[in-house]
Formats: C-alpha cells, sequence, structure tokens
C-alpha cells in the first residue's frame, strides 16, 4: 500500500510527535490517546484497502465507536482527497443536525490540532450549517447538515469539491439523507470525472438494504457498469497492515494498535469491482445495562422522570451521570425547571445536581457543556431529544431514563398539512437509548413505561419520507435536474398519494408549470433556505407591488426560532409576561408582533439583553433570530431581490401602529405562501380552514387568542388533543378568495 501511496512517506519523517510547541498542538497529542482507544482505530487499514478498490463503503457499528470524529481523518491522506483535475478532493461528512455538524467539527479540529473554520485562513477543518458557514479557505474536512449538501449540489451537480462523501447517520432516514443517497447513487455510478468516493455510516445494520441500493442495477438513466461475478473476501483479523505508514500522527504502525486489545470486530466483504459496495462493521464497547420497566404506565411523565432521577441520584455512588430521553424542547423545559427546585432542596451531604439540556436547537455555546465532565462531587443530567440517542454521543453516562417518547413530524396527505406529533419510540431506538447506558462501565436503564408496551412497539420507525410533505423534496430534485421524481431512486419511494400532494403543493405555489415543468419562480423558490411555502412568502413580498421584503425577512426569521416569548410556569407570571409585551402586540396577529419585537430588538441601541429581559424574550433566541436575519438578508441580496423595494419602508420601526397600507402587503405576502393555511370564523364561533374543511383552535399562545375576526392565516399548524394554528394573522376574506380562486 505504501508503495500505491508515494506521498505518505514524507509524513513518516515528520514524525514523532515533538514536545507540544502551542495549546493546539499539546491538545492534540492529549486527545491521539484517546483516539487510539476508540473502536474503530485497529480498522483504518481495512477501511483503506476497502476505499482502494470500491467507490462505496458501508460501514455500521455501534454509536461512540468512533466513525464521525475519526473516518475523515483516516482519508484525509489517501489520494482520493487529493485536489486534482475536476475535484478539489475535500472531503464532506452530512449530518441530520447541525448541533452535531458545529460539535463535530470543532472535535476534530481540536483532534487535529488545527483552529476552526474560519478562525485562521490555514484552518482544515470547518462546517456548513443552515444560516452559518464557517470554513476558510484551506478547509479540508467540511462538515455539514444534509440540506446544506443539497443545496452544493444545486450549484455543483457534480460536487466538484469533494474526493470523497461521508454520509452519516443514514439510520435516521431523514428525506435529505434518502435524497442525498439517490443523487450520490447516480454520481457514483455515472462515474464522476476525477472519481468520487462515498462512505455510508449507520449506527444499525440496514447494510443489506443499503448495499442492494448501491449494488443493484439502475432502472432507469443512469449507465449499469458491471459487478458481477464472485465477491472474494478479504479478511482482516488484526485490523493493521504494517505495510502501511500512517497518517494519524504516530510514526510506528504497531502503536496504532496499542490498547486495543480489548476491541473487537469482524470484517468485511469486499467485492471486486468498484461498483460494488464494500461493508465494514465497526464492534463498539459494550458493556452489559440492566433495563427496568414500570408495572404501570405512568399518568404524568415528567413526574414520573423526576422522581427515578431523584431515586438514582440519592442512591447511585458517583461517577455516573444520568441521560434522559424526553420529546422535545419543551418537556425538556419543563422537567429541567422540576428538577432545578427539587434540587436546591437536597441535604448537603448529598453531591450536587448539574442540569443540561440537549435538544437540536440548543445554541452552540451550550452544546460543548454536555461534553464536559462533571464538576466535583456533582451528577450530570443531560434532558435530551432522541438527538442524544446516536447522534450525539454524551461521555460519563451511565444511566438512562427513557420516556419511550419522541416528536416527529407527521405529514396529514388529505389535509396537506404538517405537524409535529409526540409518538411512542420504536424498538430498535429503545434499544439504542438503553444502549448509551453502558459505553463506559455496566449500567442501567429505566424505562418510563411497561414491558408489554415495550413489546408492542414497531421494530422500527418510517422513514420520513414516508411521512412528511414532500414539496421541499420535490422541488429539490425538480431544481437538480430530475425530471421526473416518480423515477427517482428512492431507498424507500414514497407513496404516489404524497408525492401528486407535493406536486400540487409546488403548482399551488407556482414553483411548478401545468406541465410539472420548474418555473423561475420555482427556481428562485429552492435557492433559499426556506421550506417552499417561507420562500414564496419572501419572493411575493419582493414583488414592487408589495414592496414589503424587509418586514418579511424580519417576521421570517423570528418563525425560524422555536420559543422566542419566554414562558413563565405561574399564573402570575404569566401575566407579567403579556403586561411586559402589551407594547409589542399588534391587532393583526402573530406575524406583526414578532416584527415589532425585532424591530424593537434592532432599535435598542444600549442595551439588547435588558430590553429582551423586559419584554420577556428569550434574549438567546433572538440573537439566533439576528443571525438567521442577517443571513437572509444576505441570499436576497445576492439573489438581486432588493432591486425594487423602496428603503422608507424598511425603516419604519414601528410596526404596532402599521396603518392598513403597511400591513395589507405583509399578509398579503403570507397569504401567497400560506393559501392552504387559512381558515374562516365559522357562526358556531369556530374556524374551519379553506381547504379539507376541517376544525381549528388559535393555540393559546397566539395574540389572537379569543378574538373573532373573519378570517386567518397561520403559518404553522400543531396536532396535540386537537388542531391549533400557531402563528395567526387576521385576513379579509377577499384576499383569500384572490389566492384561492
Ligand atoms: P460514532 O460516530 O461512532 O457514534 P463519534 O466519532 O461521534 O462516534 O464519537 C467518538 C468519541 O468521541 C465518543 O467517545 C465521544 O464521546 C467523543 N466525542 C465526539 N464528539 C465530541 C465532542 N464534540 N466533544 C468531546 N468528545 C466528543
Amino acid at each position: 500500500v505504501s508503495q500505491q501511496y508515494p506521498n505518505m512517506n514524507h509524513k513518516r519523517k515528520r514524525q514523532p510527535d515533538k514536545p507540544a510547541q502551542n495549546p493546539l498542538q499539546a491538545k492534540r497529542i492529549k486527545l491521539l490517546e484517546t483516539r487510539k482507544h476508540l473502536p474503530i482505530w485497529p480498522k483504518q487499514s481495512a477501511i483503506h484497502t476497502a476505499l482502494a478498490h470500491h467507490d462505496v463503503l458501508i460501514l455500521s457499528g455501534e454509536t461512540g465507536s468512533g466513525k464521525s470524529t475519526q473516518i475523515p481523518q483516516f482519508l484525509l491522506d489517501q489520494p482520493y482527497c487529493k485536489p486534482r483535475k475536476g475535484c478539489a478532493g475535500k472531503i464532506a461528512v452530512t449530518q441530520p443536525r447541525r448541533v452535531a455538524a458545529i460539535s463535530l467539527a470543532r472535535r476534530v479540529a481540536e483532534e487535529m490540532g488545527s483552529p476552526l473554520g474560519s478562525a485562521s485562513p490555514g484552518s482544515r477543518v470547518g462546517y456548513s450549517v443552515r444560516f452559518d458557514e464557517n470554513t476558510s479557505p484551506g478547509t479540508r474536512i467540511k462538515y455539514l447538515t444534509e440540506g446544506m449538501l443539497l443545496q452544493e449540489i444545486l450549484r455543483d451537480g457534480a460536487l466538484g469539491e469533494y474526493g470523497c462523501v461521508v454520509v452519516d447517520e443514514v439510520h435516521e432516514r431523514s428525506v435529505n439523507v434518502d435524497l442525498l443517497l439517490g443523487f450520490l447513487r447516480g454520481l457514483v455510478r455515472g462515474k464522476r470525472k476525477g472519481g468520487l468516493k462515498v462512505v455510508v455510516m449507520s449506527a444499525t445494520a440496514e447494510v443489506e438494504a443499503l448495499a442492494k441500493f448501491f449494488d443493484e442495477s439502475a432502472g432507469e438513466t443512469e449507465a449499469m457498469i458491471g459487478g458481477e461475478g464472485e465477491v472474494p473476501q478479504v479478511t482482516d483479523e488484526s485490523g493493521r497492515d504494517d505495510d502501511e505508514v500512517s497518517w494519524n500522527g504516530f510514526e510506528d504502525p504497531d502503536e496504532a494498535s496499542q490498547g486495543t486489545g480489548a476491541i473487537n470486530g469482524t470484517h468485511n466483504a469486499v467485492a471486486s469491482s468498484p461498483t460494488q459496495s464494500a461493508r465494514i462493521y465497526v464492534e463498539g464497547r459494550q458493556y452489559p445495562v440492566t433495563t427496568k420497566y414500570l408495572d404501570t404506565p405512568a399518568d404524568e411523565l415528567e413526574e414520573a422522570a423526576l422522581q427515578r432521577i431523584f431515586a438514582l441520584h440519592t442512591k447511585e455512588p458517583l461517577p455516573g451521570d444520568i441521560l434522559v430521553f424526553l420529546p422535545g424542547q419543551d418537556r425538556i423545559h419543563s422537567l429541567q425547571t422540576l428538577v432545578e427546585e427539587f434540587a436546591q432542596s437536597l441535604p448537603p451531604d448529598i453531591p450536587k445536581l448539574q442540569v443540561l439540556p440537549l435538544f437540536a436547537a440548543l445554541p452552540q455555546n451550550q452544546q460543548q457543556r454536555i461534553f464536559q465532565p462533571a464538576p466535583p462531587r456533582t451528577r450530570k443530567v443531560i434532558l435530551s431529544t432522541n438527538i442524544a440517542e446516536t447522534s450525539v454521543t454524551v461521555p460519563g453516562v451511565r444511566f438512562v431514563v427513557d420516556t419511550g417518547l419522541v416528536k416527529i413530524k407527521q405529514f396529514r396527505t388529505r389535509l396537506g398539512l404538517e405537524s409535529l406529533l409526540v409518538k411512542p419510540i420504536s424498538r430498535s431506538s429503545a434499544d439504542q437509548r438503553q444502549g448509551r447506558a453502558g459505553r463506559e462501565a455496566p449500567g442501567q436503564c429505566h424505562r418510563l413505561y411497561t414491558k408489554s408496551a415495550y413489546d408492542a412497539l414497531e421494530s422500527h420507525s418510517a422513514p420520513e419520507i414516508l411521512r412528511c410533505d414532500l414539496a421541499s423534496a420535490l422541488l429539490t430534485l425538480k431544481a437538480r435536474g430530475i425530471a421526473d421524481p416518480l423515477n427517482f431512486s428512492f431507498l424507500t419511494p414514497p407513496p404516489l398519494s404524497a408525492l401528486q400532494k407535493a406536486l400540487l403543493h409546488l403548482l399551488h405555489l407556482s414553483a411548478l408549470s401545468t406541465t410539472g415543468s420548474l418555473t423561475p419562480t420555482g427556481r428562485q423558490l429552492s435557492r433559499l433556505p426556506l421550506t417552499p411555502a417561507l420562500a414564496r412568502v419572501v419572493l411575493e413580498a419582493a414583488k414592487p407591488s408589495l414592496n414589503c421584503l424587509h418586514p418579511i425577512i424580519d417576521i421570517v426569521a423570528a418563525l425560524s426560532v422555536e420559543n422566542l416569548w419566554l414562558n413563565p410556569d405561574t399564573e402570575e407570571g404569566r401575566e407579567r409576561a403579556a403586561e411586559a409585551r402589551q407594547a409589542l402586540m399588534s391587532r393583526e396577529g402573530d406575524h406583526l408582533t414578532l416584527l415589532a419585537a425585532v424591530r424593537g430588538y434592532v432599535a435598542e441601541a444600549s442595551d439588547r439583553r435588558r430590553w429582551a429581559e423586559a419584554h420577556m424574550i428569550s434574549h438567546r433566541a433572538m440573537q439566533s433570530v439576528m443571525d438567521v436575519r442577517k443571513q437572509l438578508l444576505a441570499q436576497c441580496q445576492r439573489a438581486d431581490l432588493f432591486r425594487h423595494q423602496d428603503t422608507v419602508a424598511a425603516e419604519t420601526t414601528s410596526s404596532t401602529t402599521m396603518e392598513l397600507s403597511q400591513t395589507e402587503p405583509i399578509l398579503r405576502s403570507l397569504l401567497a405562501g400560506f393559501a392552504a393555511h387559512t381558515a374562516r370564523l365559522c357562526p358556531d364561533g369556530s374556524y374551519k380552514t379553506f381547504v379539507g374543511n376541517q376544525t381549528v383552535g388559535i393555540h393559546p399562545g397566539s395574540v389572537l387568542q379569543g378574538r373573532k375576526v373573519e378570517g386567518i392565516v397561520f403559518s404553522e399548524f400543531v396536532y396535540t388533543t386537537r388542531a391549533w394554528a400557531r402563528n395567526v394573522s387576521v385576513v379579509r376574506l377577499g384576499w383569500v378568495g384572490e389566492v384561492l380562486g
């Protein structure tokens, strides 16, 4: 192999590591020791061999075995990751969540002794997530969300920037990952210029389906390339190849296997043709986990979780952190309040508790706290969504408390509405959650449900593509030149009815023509990092007749965060909050109220944090709104959407006192994207949607709650015990009629 890769030889001379020159290098050397103990470490040569012979590698392995952090570093010095004609040779690593993309990039930068992203032109690791691109000219490894890579495909269908694309967390089966796999399959089979290596990584053994997907002949336009014949088995018991030089910071290949004796792992069928995929399995380190169930179902989940946390904390010795799985940010916040209150009452002889939330929208600075060890005599309690199931590995956990619930997107085809639902997890998720307790030592898993409830769980959850609004996916495909999305190579083809619904939705947004081809509007929509509906609102606002792009950008940015308004728990607190917000409330509804909040915050010159607190607004959420706003402004500028905008309109600061002449264009723009999310007032006082004739209530958090107006438009639909319209504005029936025709 060293002959094959002569460029490796100089590396040998540069090693071994000299005494630390600077803190970055000192940290790198320290982390190297930890890396060498990861189960994936002895698999390097097997991975290199597999990719030397194949274009696609399917790597399955336990969470925490080191896939996401190590694989890109293993590949960095391989020939296919060198800049060459038609390919810049970078490595893309996709993640379903921004939290994971950012924290992995930060970790890998540390492991490589490199600054992160734009911090230095020479930094070798960066990330790119929606509204936050942090890379440098020197970036070699780029962690990015699946959505961002799809955006890059729009710019360059051949992905010429990359020599290798690593698709991580495939088992989560987000729609975006399914689309990416389809595109990558096309690129590999179409024999992209300069070649392309694809590593597909999954925490569960979906290997067969994935291998079949990549290996089987395509029934469509792609050229079918070989792949038949005997499949020789290559085994690599030791996981080492002494001929190989190291490219990971040690000179002696023996060092590579130090400390890895306890790690087992079997290997790989390697097929003879590069078009067939290779497979490698990495076994994780797993200690036994004792699992406990409830005898009877819990009445109140937060209460049950609280009791369990305190039973564990008071009985079990340290060290041993507790990881609690909850279905969403709101439940996390309410349990956090309960645990923190309770922690105050602990007697001094009991160790302290440190409560750390973990969810997708968590601000960056808080993410890192998850990875830091607890202070002395303190136990960490991490309250997490399913993000800690596989996507983010939290160290130090010995106890898992599992509510058995998850919040997922569910598309109701008949209504054409997508909503977030709290649902029971699958058995495979329950087992993943359980496994988190046994990563570092024997552990315990406390399931807050009965054994029979566990047995009744579905074995796997359906991929998102089977239960989401496909409008975005379809637009993505159309914009990337897939003329007939019904024939796209989907890992799991979605039902025809859902695809048809999405086609219709895109037709209504004028993204597609009646013949199904992409319109110029559709092309513009696909360039904006928003759902088609929100993108349509932005485009509408940019029209000279409406001229309200600035306020719409403020509103769309405010809609991008989950909880802008602080939600006090007590009645008294809520009253205080309502009073504090009085000055921002608009009679026209939530969207203009959000606009008033954003404008008020922007106009505040002296102390924005205090301003936010005084108005019971989350300062942190507002900072993220500002981020999004900045990015959206830049995107719209780039798309030349401001050319018809009157700047005077942009400078209006107060929106609570806006004239109808100013609010009408804003509300009409909203209607252009959300015509299907409109409802009229019925004689019995309820609201019924124009499309689908479904009863919806105005969400209790809306400023329009309790108001009776002739028509409403809403940008969010939540379905809990009943259907709620969230983020609601007042509209005239006549306007709705004009849009719906
Ligand atoms: P896998 O992808 O197989 O789940 P990872 O590469 O994500 O494994 O994780 C390997 C190890 O690196 C884990 O033990 C984890 O604790 C550690 N790790 C990963 N990300 C970070 C981070 N941001 N900070 C600190 N440690 C991390």
